[in-house]
């Protein structure tokens, strides 16, 4: 074969999309275009997946954007500007509205996949350069209510505490309204193996899902009822015995309290509940309990619900009482969704958070951050609103008048996503940075292309906390920045007082400084230690620590040393079926798309293999409207109505129906969702609200 052109050879680098983060390797051809080939690194040893291996399309898309757009007025066309004129223009209406309204009206909304460096800069962007409070990203919508219950419980949250390559160690698995059968499919040679070693799986789901079908157990829960099915369990492990009373006495606190209300959760009342067979119930207790080793691994099921944090506590719960956590092949952990969404939130793109996962509340912490970024802890800001409110606060009336959005597409992400684009539409002032016009994009004022995954150089950090090399196989075209450089560009305009670094390793390097003595401490990281170790597990306080990769083997993260159990009570969903609204809905993901599809139905591939949304149900459920495969449903909930193609089948509860998120317009899974939060993570009710079907009318 003929060699690339000058300057390009192949590179190795990991996939731009979840955060299984697998390993791939980019190749050039004669030409210069790329292709993907796997590369064998621990969290993928040589798998893809669909998605993964046709990344580099991405590359080569046609619907790049190669210039800054702007319009003259409200509701005007865009057209083409210079950087200069674009860069000038966002500065101005930023200031301007600060000058207006206060600091506090411009907000910032970052991303799950955006690198370390980038959310770390993003974070001191907007407390330095802009002085607002109200940041917050995407990731709020991901795992926050598995990091707020993980922390209450640890001391520390980490996605997974421990390497997934453990999972193929554990006797038993529950699996809690996470599907990676689709979502992450390298992923499941853990489980395989798992359970070719004579290892149990248990999976929680609504749906047989592609990983229910693989377990030796599926409990087909009812939506919203996951806190009460873990403590289900719990009862008939503490019933029959199972519990691991050492390990209660040495190793936790709070247990009684979590005793009590098990005793309330007898397996006929948990089966009215959960809609489980009191019978599948008491097996899965007896297959937890009586395995050596075990883990809990909870999704975005019982996460993306208004008592998200305590559905996690509940799980959590259960973990702690049969003394699986803090040992080999033990212990709770989420499965996060996007690329970054564990980094993310490490480094201060969090309402709360600052780098090193401080507290921005917390005077320490601030006055340990103001001193790498050379400013008076008093001049930063404390806790702004969450994702969710802040979408809100943009709304008429709202005290947010300008946002700033990288990397995120909220018009199809957000719930209750028709009120979303309506506040955008009519904001002061939206500046959007992306790689392609999404369709929050299109709302803007001012758009920036910016380069994307295998155009610049980064860090992120995986479902394990694995921090990781992505690395630049190509340069951005013509027209396109980094997301440093604009950053870098606008805090000068807005005459910052501190710097802000443009190339990826100084960021990182200074990000290190900032993350130093924090709980995800990354000061003894460096680029040359990802390179030569194929990542570095977090924490890692100096240059000759090895890293992390179990957590809690000699203690957990709390001032005693002892995870604590949390008393948690099942409670209704925001929203239930009733006369008018009589189904459960439920909304998720499909294999071939990621996200709100920004990036993936730009792909020919996917977009041929999954082209729009759909509306799955039960072939009983769907005779009785009058459906039939392929006709049109329309669909309403209090928020909205959308019409898309009814695909039968009968791995899905009678009473539920479940629409994939990631399309936009007409076919927005998210119309539909309920944005009631939890009242901890400020999580939305994404999986669970109440919805009525009809057939449309040809
Ligand atoms: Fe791996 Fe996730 Fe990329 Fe698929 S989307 S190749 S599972 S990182």
């Amino acid at each position: 074969a003929s060699p690339p052109p000058a300057g390009l050879a192949p590179v190795d680098t990991h996939c731009p999309y979840c955060a299984l983060q697998c390993g791939m390797t980019l190749v050039p051809d004669a030409a210069g275009l790329f292709s993907v080939a796997a590369r064998d690194f621990p969290t993928n040893r040589g798998g893809l997946c669909r998605k993964g291996w046709t990344a580099a399309a991405l590359l080569r898309s046609p619907e790049r954007l190669t210039a800054p757009l702007v319009r003259d007025r409200k509701g005007g066309a865009f057209r083409e500007a210079s950087w200069d004129e674009a860069l000038d223009l966002v500065a101005s209406r930023l200031s301007g509205a600060r000058a207006r309204h206060g600091a506090d009206a411009v907000g910032v909304f970052g991303g799950g996949g955006l690198t370390n460096e980038k959310a770390y800069l993003l974070g001191k962007f907007a407390r330095v350069a802009l002085g607002t409070a109200n940041i917050d990203y995407n990731g709020r919508y991901c795992m926050s209510s598995a990091a707020a219950a993980g922390g209450r419980a640890y001391g520390l949250d980490r996605g997974l505490p421990f390497p997934i390559a453990d999972i193929a160690g554990a006797e038993a698995v529950l699996i809690a309204g996470s599907n990676p059968a689709e979502t992450m499919p390298p992923l499941m040679q853990y489980f395989d193996e798992q359970r070719a070693r004579g290892g149990r799986l248990i999976v929680v789901d609504p749906r047989r899902s592609a990983t229910a079908r693989l377990a030796t157990q599926h409990l087909q829960a009812t939506p919203g009822s996951d806190g009460a099915l873990a403590t289900g369990l719990l009862h008939v492990a503490i019933r029959d015995r199972l519990i691991d009373a050492d390990f209660i006495a040495e190793r936790t606190t709070g247990f009684e309290a979590v005793r009590r209300i098990a005793a309330q959760h007898w397996p006929d009342r948990v089966e009215r509940i959960t809609g489980v067979p009191e019978r599948q119930i008491v097996e899965a207790a007896h297959m937890l309990g009586e395995a050596a080793t075990a883990m809990v691994l909870t999704g975005r099921g019982p996460e993306q619900q208004s008592q998200g944090v305590d559905n996690v506590s509940a799980f959590i719960n259960l973990a702690l009482a049969l003394g699986k956590a803090g040992r080999p092949f033990c212990g709770w952990g989420t499965l996060t969704g996007q690329g970054n969404g564990q980094g993310g939130r490490e480094h201060g793109q969090k309402a709360d958070q600052l780098p090193g996962y401080r507290k921005i509340a917390d005077p320490a912490h601030r006055a340990a951050v103001a001193e790498v970024w050379g400013v008076d802890p008093a001049s930063l800001p404390g806790p702004g609103l969450s994702a969710n409110e802040l979408l809100d606060a943009t709304a008429p009336g709202g005290a947010v008048k300008a946002l700033m959005i990288l990397a995120s597409n909220v018009v199809v992400s957000a719930p209750a996503a028709g009120r979303v684009k309506a506040n955008l539409a009519g904001l002061e002032f939206l500046v959007v940075s992306d790689i392609f016009l999404s369709e929050t994009a299109a709302l803007a004022d001012v758009v920036l292309p910016t380069a994307q995954w295998a155009e610049e150089d980064g860090t992120m950090t995986n479902l394990e906390g694995r921090v990781i090399r992505r690395r630049r196989a190509v340069p951005p075209p013509d027209g396109v920045r980094t997301d440093a450089a604009v950053i870098a560009a606008l805090a000068a305009r807005l005459g910052s007082a501190s710097s802000f670094a443009e190339g990826a390793e100084p960021g990182f390097d200074e990000l290190r400084r900032a993350s130093r003595g924090g709980i995800a401490d990354y000061s003894g990281i460096s680029y040359a230690r990802i390179e030569a170790e194929d990542g570095v597990f977090w924490p890692c306080p100096a240059p000759e620590h090895p890293g992390t990769p179990r957590l809690f083997l000699d203690g957990f993260a709390t001032p005693d040393g002892r995870a604590r159990f949390h008393a948690v009570e099942h409670r209704p969903s925001g929203e239930e079926p009733d006369r008018d609204f009589p189904y459960w809905l439920t909304t998720g993901r499909v294999l071939a798309q990621y996200q709100s599809g920004t990036q993936t139905r730009r792909v020919p591939e996917l977009a041929a293999a999954e082209p729009g949304a759909y509306v799955e149900m039960h072939p009983q459920t769907a005779r009785g409207l009058g459906l039939a495969e392929g006709d049109l449903a329309r669909l309403t909930t209090r928020r909205g109505t959308i019409a898309v193609k009814a695909r039968l089948t009968p791995t899905i509860r009678l009473d539920t129906l479940f629409v994939p998120f990631h399309w936009g317009d007409g076919q927005s899974a998210n119309i539909l969702t309920n944005a009631a939060l939890d009242p901890t993570s400020r999580m939305p009710e994404f999986k669970v609200c109440a919805v009525r079907v009809e057939r449309e009318a040809a």
